[in-house]
């Protein structure tokens, strides 16, 4: 049995044991009562997303995020569509090679990882390629903790007649999103992360014209977005192939935890205390963030090393015998480690984190 410690990353995280408990039995993957279930949690996420089932729905695919995102790459895209991704991270390096493994034209605008992709330099794109169809960027950028802001890009965007997607895993549930008013065509996120319930899933919440005229388009069998969706709503709500039971009970719980907690305004809310708790105590501690503040989330954040003989496996090794799983860095730029906030993370969780570590470095 391995030592018990709170997970500060990014998801999987740290769940309630309400969550854990909902997973103690095996349940069926197509009786009507498991239907209901998949169906309410459906409804529930555009509830989260702030829009309704007249003009959007919500499709569960297996797997874990990637598989989400994948999905809508791999599966709404065609061949005569032109694709541009907007990457300040490995998150969106990611869709770019997704791109180039199902051969979709695409054109990519690298901004610097430290930094958010702004209006003006997707303006700038978009004027310089009128082809374009489809546009994808990340929300927040795990990579880093960056929090790019699609509340400025997206409705632009979308203005120009072209399809929006926006990989918002690390944010939905803990960041509000209006899907509709920021003119969001395909929203992709996972069941273990602001949601807080554990991996298994991936879910997109998708502008129904918009999917409907994709029928055809996909070039696997079993990331098929529009064949899920069109399986969901035909079976009241009958995933296509076996779907991940447990994983889906402990979700249905987590999204009632997350109405009881006051919604995402609230979980918003600790999660920005969290933030702001550990970045001063940090700080304090002689640690520099990595992130300009103004572009910082409230999920994940990056801290440089604090000197050229810091070293982070044994840093991570005392943090973790302390009852703390923290994360390396991911950048190339600058030597960097990261702390999540988000899951069943509390202010005294912060405390406590903030002691191990001064102990730590005092040694
Ligand atoms: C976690 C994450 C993903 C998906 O990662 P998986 O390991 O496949 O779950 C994608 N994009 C972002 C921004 C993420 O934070």
């Amino acid at each position: 049995m391995v030592e018990k410690y709170l997970l500060l990353t990014p998801g999987p995280l740290t769940t309630s044991e309400t969550v854990k408990q909902a997973m103690d039995f095996d349940y069926c993957t197509w009786d009507d009562d498991y239907k209901k279930i998949t169906q309410s949690f459906r409804q529930s996420l555009l509830d989260v997303a702030q829009v309704n089932a007249d003009e959007y729905t919500a499709v569960p695919i297996q797997g874990s995020g990637t598989y989400g995102v994948e999905s809508v790459i791999s599966s709404t895209i065609s061949a005569n569509d032109k694709l541009m991704i907007a990457i300040n991270g490995a998150y969106g390096k990611r869709i770019s090679e997704m791109a180039d493994i199902y051969g979709i034209n695409h054109v990519d605008l690298v901004v610097d990882e430290r930094e958010p992709i702004t209006l003006e330099l997707v303006t700038e794109y978009l004027d310089k390629y009128p082809d374009i169809t489809h546009f994808a960027m990340i929300h927040c950028e795990t990579t880093t903790g960056v929090l790019n802001p699609i509340e400025d890009i997206i409705p632009l965007v979308n203005a120009r007649g072209i399809v929006t997607i926006v990989d918002a895993m690390s944010s939905f549930g803990g960041v509000p999103i209006n899907v509709k008013d920021n003119k969001i065509d395909y929203l992709i996120s996972s069941s273990n992360k602001c949601i807080q319930g554990v991996p298994g899933f991936s879910f997109v919440i998708a502008r129904k014209n918009v999917l409907e005229a994709t029928k055809g388009t996909a070039r696997t069998l079993s990331l098929d977005l529009y064949d899920q969706y069109a399986e969901m709503e035909q079976n009241n709500g009958k995933w296509r192939f076996t779907s991940p039971t447990h994983v889906v009970h402990a979700f249905y719980e987590a999204l009632q935890e997350l109405a009881q907690e006051g919604g995402v305004v609230a979980r918003h809310q600790r999660y920005v205390n969290n933030q702001k708790h550990l970045a001063g105590g940090m700080e304090e501690l002689g640690f520099k963030v990595l992130i300009d503040e103004k572009y910082q989330s409230p999920i994940i954040t990056s801290f440089i090393y604090p000197s050229d003989d810091f070293d982070f496996h044994e840093f991570y090794q005392e943090l973790k015998s302390d009852g703390f799983v923290i994360y390396p860095g991911k950048i190339s730029q600058v030597p960097t480690f990261r702390i999540g906030n988000i899951g069943e993370v509390y202010d005294e969780d912060i405390t406590k984190l903030l002691v191990a570590i001064k102990e730590i470095i005092n040694r």
